[in-house]
């Protein structure tokens, strides 16, 4: 097994650790039964994980005499709202689940984000441990505390940073997964490698088949990076003042895409095109070597991710206006995030607007 610890700053006692191993969570219920995090567990889940993988762990619980809970919402981004939250707290209070109930947040990115903002407030905030069932969840979401929901028009309005007790990243629940939902935690894994580490960059174009291919010791190593890589950044920067901004390398446009699409695009594709587009500008601001462009794209590419915005039919314009829209503009200028080269990114505000609009009409 492998740890990789979150440590923050200013809040010691909200440190925690990201287990990642195989077959992690046969153990869980025997370990909460020696050593309790809480009088009662309710596991939230989602409507497709419920069934794969839900019932299962309730079960082990109950086989422990733990006193447990299984409640489901029906699975999709479209789910994560105030409603499902409300639904899914009200069912608590039926229950009768005081303030001595740990939440176990059981499926992707959006059972993680909903379940941890149930924690955040329940009670006044009760604890959690988040079990990310997605590649996109173990190396994203499960690190940085950010739990949210959705309203009618913008992603992730409404939420808390709210810090999980621990994090269990089990390799085995990677063999469910769907193809395409691998490849939208890749286009994340391959962001760290391009903003933090040249070296990860190497190992991974070394390494995708062993990783397409589900290669217990590739993927550990992979998720391990990126977690490393997403919490060192993370625990200089929890409240995203700064440094956390390189995070968003891809996001600024890969964000405009999905939200001109009304989210009918995955997030790794989106944010694969955004890095493409983002990967030329470096270029053609005399940041970034053209022989870098291609060995991203390529390997983007490898994995079945698009880099060009004519795969989705989407107009430049359309795509412009919604950039214009979500992020601060001061004088024609837009935050944004460069590369150097491949393994260091950076914070720049002097990209002016019609400079992506050039590259994104280029094609
Ligand atoms: P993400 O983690 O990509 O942000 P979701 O939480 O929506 O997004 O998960 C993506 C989809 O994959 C959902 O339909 C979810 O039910 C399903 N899913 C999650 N984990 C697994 C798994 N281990 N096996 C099969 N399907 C899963
Ligand atoms: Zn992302």
């Amino acid at each position: 097994m492998e740890i990789c610890q979150v440590s923050l700053k200013n809040e010691i006692s909200n440190s925690y650790n990201i287990l990642i191993g195989e077959g992690l969570l046969k153990s869980l219920a025997a370990e909460l039964k020696n050593k309790p995090l809480a009088n009662a567990y309710a596991i939230i889940t989602d409507s497709n994980v419920e069934k794969i993988h839900g019932k299962k762990l309730l079960k082990n619980f109950q086989n422990k005499n733990i006193h447990s809970h299984l409640i489901s919402f029906q699975a999709g981004e479209k789910n994560k709202t105030r409603k499902t939250k409300e639904n899914i707290e009200n069912y608590m209070l039926e229950l009768v689940l005081g303030r001595d109930t740990c939440i176990i947040a059981l499926g992707g990115g959006v059972v993680g984000d909903v379940a941890g903002f149930v924690a955040a407030t329940y009670m006044r905030g009760i604890p959690y441990i988040q079990i990310p069932t997605t590649l996109l969840a173990m190396v994203d979401s499960s690190i940085g505390g950010k739990v949210a929901v959705d309203t009618l028009n913008a992603k992730n309005a409404i939420g808390a940073f709210y810090q999980p007790k621990k994090v269990i990243i089990d390799l085995n629940f990677l063999k469910t997964l769907p193809k395409n939902e691998l490849a939208n935690g890749l286009a994340e894994i391959i962001k760290y490698a391009l903003i933090k580490d040249k070296d990860f960059f190497n190992f991974l174009e070394k390494n995708v088949d062993k990783i397409l291919n589900h290669d217990p010791e590739a993927l550990k190593r992979t998720i391990k990076r990126s977690c490393e890589i997403k919490a060192e950044i993370v625990v200089q920067d929890e409240k995203e003042k700064g440094i956390r901004r390189i995070l968003n390398y891809g996001h600024t446009i890969g964000h405009a895409i999905e939200t001109s699409l009304s989210y009918e695009i995955s997030h790794g594709q989106a944010i694969a095109i955004g890095m493409a587009y983002a990967a030329k500008l470096s270029a053609k601001l005399g940041f970034l070597h053209q022989d870098s462009v291609i060995r991203q794209n390529n390997l983007l590419e490898y994995i079945g991710l698009p880099h060009k915005l004519s795969h989705h039919k989407l107009r430049p314009k359309k795509l412009l206006e919604c950039m214009q829209l979500d992020k601060k503009i001061i004088n024609g200028k837009i935050n944004f995030i460069l590369l150097n080269s491949i393994g260091d990114a950076f914070i720049s505000d002097e990209v002016a607007l019609e400079d992506i609009k050039n590259i994104i009409e280029r094609g």
